[in-house]
């Protein structure tokens, strides 16, 4: 017997024959004698159309409001999943955050899960029910209700699975696991039977959808294995787990690509002590997620400063950043969004060379600039108009033979 901690996404719940549908999965692990702990989403598209009815109330909405409002989503789903479970006979209860007291910090929008306490969870497991929790949202500590950004209900699954010990995180989705791609961007991407913390982490950040960076992290942290799986299917699936030698035979592992990318550049920044601090300190006082950054040699003592943010964030980083422009001296502001990042992303990466080469080399060929390169252990990016996403992502699949 093992604790499941079964996560839908919002197409897996979108509507009543998916909810039935998901319900009898949940009844055959339950029948198979395992304990189930089920995390939702909202159904699909009701989370966007939410916010859409924020931005209709109020043009900058107070985000303690946004966040109460649209955290109601999953409020529905939790409680009919449990009406239908109870249905058919399967003892069910639903649990919003603050029921089973998720508990997080005040970000609201991107709020981290910073305890959840297991013993509600405990004592319904122990009477024999099902409990189906609302993903995606927490409780600060003066009880204002926060949600944990776009996707937030992997990492409410993950933070369970990790709180409660869960022998498994299994992530129910539209997709039957992780791709080395995008399959639907290019048909010649392959599933992934195994992927690394690490890579998936990478992956996740770099773009793909398939899960929530945060979740990853945490997953990573406490060791938690994560099944990726579909729904619709028996087929299939991913585990994301530690890495192995294995894993290490393959030099990339995966292309992304991440849409949601805008560049900010500072020109002709004086290049003295304090200047980066000066630019970035507001971005992370705003909870402005800074991704790659560059800093050019400096010429003359002035430089030139790029760096890349969500593009849902680059007006307010616009503001911050030409504030801190005009305090420093520096010249002038740029920002560009029209840009994507391509990434390819694997662990044997470490233990090969002429990896960056041949991705430069290739992309090159197709007359793809580069605008800005970064490179971790595992991973490298780079941003390119976003024109040229759908044709970099499918040189690079090929150049690096993923589709074998
Ligand atoms: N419903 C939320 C969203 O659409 C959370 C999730 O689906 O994971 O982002
Ligand atoms: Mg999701």
């Amino acid at each position: 017997m093992a604790l499941v901690v079964q996560k839908y996404g919002g197409t897996s719940v979108a509507n009543m024959d998916r909810i039935q549908n998901v319900a009898r999965r949940v009844i055959k692990t339950k029948q198979a004698g395992h304990d189930v702990i089920v995390v939702l989403s909202a159904m699909a598209g009701e989370t966007d159309r939410l916010i859409n009815l924020a931005q209709q109330a109020a043009a900058e909405p107070d985000l303690r409001e946004y966040d109460a409002l649209i955290a109601t989503g999953e409020q529905v789903t939790v409680s009919l999943m449990a009406l239908v479970l109870n249905g058919l006979g399967c003892k069910a209860r639903s649990y919003l955050g603050f029921q089973i007291r998720i508990t997080t910090d005040r970000a609201y929008q991107k709020a981290r899960i910073v305890n959840v306490d297991t013993w509600k969870i405990q004592e319904e497991l122990k009477r024999g029910s099902v409990l189906v929790v609302a993903g995606f949202q927490g409780v600060d500590e003066e009880n204002n209700i926060t949600t944990l950004g776009r996707g937030g209900s992997d990492t409410s699954a993950v933070a369970l699975a990790a709180a409660m010990r869960a022998d498994i995180c299994e992530i129910y989705t539209d997709v039957d696991g992780v791709y080395t791609t995008d399959p639907h961007l290019y048909d010649k991407a392959r599933r992934l039977d195994r992927v690394s913390y690490d890579e998936m982490l990478e992956m996740a950040r770099a773009g793909a959808k398939v899960l929530q960076p945060r979740a990853v992290e945490m997953a990573k942290k406490y060791e938690v294995p994560i099944y990726v799986k579909s729904s619709f299917s028996d087929e299939g699936g991913t585990l994301v787990t530690k890495e192995d030698k294995e894993m290490e035979k393959e030099v990339v592992s995966g292309v992304t690509y991440d849409r949601d990318q805008a560049k900010v550049t500072v020109i002709n920044v004086p290049d003295r002590p304090g200047i980066a601090a000066r630019l970035f300190t507001p971005l992370a006082e705003h909870n402005i997620m800074v991704d790659m950054i560059i800093q050019n040699a400096s010429v003359d003592g002035f430089t030139d400063l790029t760096f890349t943010v969500s593009r849902k964030d680059v007006k307010q980083a616009a503001v911050l950043v030409r504030e801190a422009a005009d305090d420093i001296g520096a010249a002038r502001v740029e920002i560009d969004d029209s840009v994507a990042k391509v990434s390819i992303i694997g662990v044997g990466m470490v233990s090969h060379s002429g990896v960056a080469a041949k991705m430069f080399a290739t992309l090159a060929k197709e007359g793809i600039n580069i605008e800005m390169i970064s490179t971790s252990e595992i991973k490298i990016s780079c941003v390119v108009k976003a024109k040229y996403t759908e044709l970099a992502v499918m040189v690079l699949h090929d150049a690096f033979e993923l589709g074998k």
